[in-house]
């Protein structure tokens, strides 16, 4: 049922670790899910690997959270240039950074926010995984020129402590005139309250845009509630958006790697892999067929990793709790959720994040704890390839497999050399990662 030492494999009901070299490989961790929590009875284990997945898809990998654009472009407009541009026009267009298009003066206070629109990038209904923009039509009453910075907040409906979170802010000028000007404001599907120290994912799910602060560089800011189309719903896709929490010395100390941690966790989320299927179930190692998945679990699993890069995971190995359980404690500090990380699925307790990564070169292999959603990825060995087999080995498990060694290899022995169990003596490894389909049978996505 396992294979220590040089396998990825290790024992136990949840949580295994593999040893590293030639050591043996050593239970570290060995709490059961709660009673009653719900854990896929007997799955989620424990092998090594820290988990990857993309990382920002369409949002800058470290920091996607606060991003926003201007864009000038009116509703039927032409303007595909991007940025605002200025608009000598009497009827109050937006501009910014350019000349003013009519004299300043005006506070924020003359500025009325009339109406918001709320679509994803392209122009269509938000999903799951998108940035959103919130499209502002807004009015001058005054006599002159306003240069504000639009700040959208929006409230979930699904998710708990999800107030007022703001989108992004975008800084323009509004003219004074008889026609609206539009201000547009992106941000997601991370995002992020400074001010509060909260963290948040753009879930599925009802959401209105709560308010809008309006702050003028010169004068005192101000919040306009009073607009329509603030209601907008976010639907499911297969994004999951997967907070990361690292320790920094787990990517000092890889070796043969050179880019961000964020390009890391799409590489090894993205990365080739292949299901091998065998002619007969009798002998599971036998005659079969592999088929090829140029982008890796990503692709074989149908989901779109989304991943939001936390610096400074950082317990250590003789810390008394489990690490999951550390993991946990962690997000919640980090993230300025209120309740405990805790259960499986999305849930409205989890600020709109799904599950939960850890990094850490502390441990031997890796842990998945199946009733938390959490999983760690540690070392064994130190190069890159080793390391990214864990990663995706251990969402494996909270995607529902178990270890495939007990599967048997149809002469008595284990079952070796696909992720699942020992995937690094595979002889296509690490060209790619293979998978045995008992494996994947068994594999899903849990979250919405
Ligand atoms: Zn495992």
């Amino acid at each position: 049922m396992l294979a220590r030492g040089r396998s990825l494999l290790s024992l136990g009901v949840y949580v295994l670790v593999f040893g590293c070299g030639d050591s043996p490989g050593h239970r570290v961790d060995t709490a059961h899910p709660p009673a009653g929590a719900g854990g896929a009875g007997g799955r989620g284990g424990a092998g090594g690997a820290p988990g990857g997945g993309e990382a920002g898809q369409g949002g800058s990998p470290n920091d996607p959270d606060v991003g926003s654009k201007v864009d000038a472009a009116m509703p039927g407009g032409t303007d595909a240039s991007g940025g605002l541009q200025p608009d000598a026009s009497p009827g109050g267009d937006v501009s910014d950074g350019g000349p003013a298009a009519c004299p300043l003066g005006a506070e924020a206070a003359m500025l009325d926010v009339e109406a918001v629109a709320v679509t994803n990038e392209a122009g269509g209904p938000p999903g799951k995984g998108d940035a959103v923009t919130v499209r502002l039509r807004v009015r001058n009453a005054g006599a002159a020129g306003a240069k504000v910075s639009f700040t959208p907040l929006l409230s979930s409906a699904r998710f708990s402590d999800f107030e007022a979170v703001p989108l992004g802010t975008t800084t323009a000028t509004v003219c004074p005139g008889n026609e609206a000007s539009f201000v547009d404001v992106t941000g997601g599907p991370f995002l992020s309250d400074p001010a509060a120290g909260k963290h948040y994912a753009l879930g599925s799910g009802d959401y209105t845009v709560a308010a809008v602060t309006l702050a003028a560089t010169d004068a005192a800011g101000s919040m306009d509630r009073d607009f329509t189309g603030g209601r907008f719903t976010v639907e499911t896709s297969n994004a999951l958006l997967v907070p990361v929490f690292y320790d920094p010395q787990y990517f000092a100390r890889i070796e043969g790697f050179r880019g961000t941690p964020a390009e890391y966790m799409t590489q090894a989320f993205t990365r080739p892999g292949e299901i091998f299927t065998p002619a007969s179930s009798a002998d599971p190692d036998g005659e079969g067929t592999y088929r090829t998945f140029a982008r890796g679990f990503d692709q074989m699993m149908g989901v779109r990793h989304h991943f939001r890069l936390f610096e400074g995971f950082a317990r250590r190995a003789d810390d008394l709790a489990g690490w999951c359980e550390s993991a946990a404690v962690h997000a919640r500090e980090t993230l300025g959720m209120p309740t405990a990380w805790t259960g499986s699925g999305t849930r409205r307790d989890r600020h709109g994040f799904d599950y939960l990564i850890a990094l850490t070169p502390n441990m031997g292999g890796g842990v998945a704890c199946g009733w938390l959603d959490v999983q760690l990825s540690s070392f064994i060995n130190r190069d890159l390839d080793r390391q990214q087999i864990i990663a995706v080995h251990e969402s494996a498990h909270l995607f529902g497999s178990p270890h495939c060694d007990d599967v048997g290899n149809g002469s008595g022995g284990n079952l070796q050399s696909y992720v699942m169990c020992a995937g690094e003596k595979h002889a296509h490894y690490p060209q790619t990662f293979v998978w045995h389909s008992t494996s994947i049978a068994q594999m899903k996505s849990r979250w919405d």
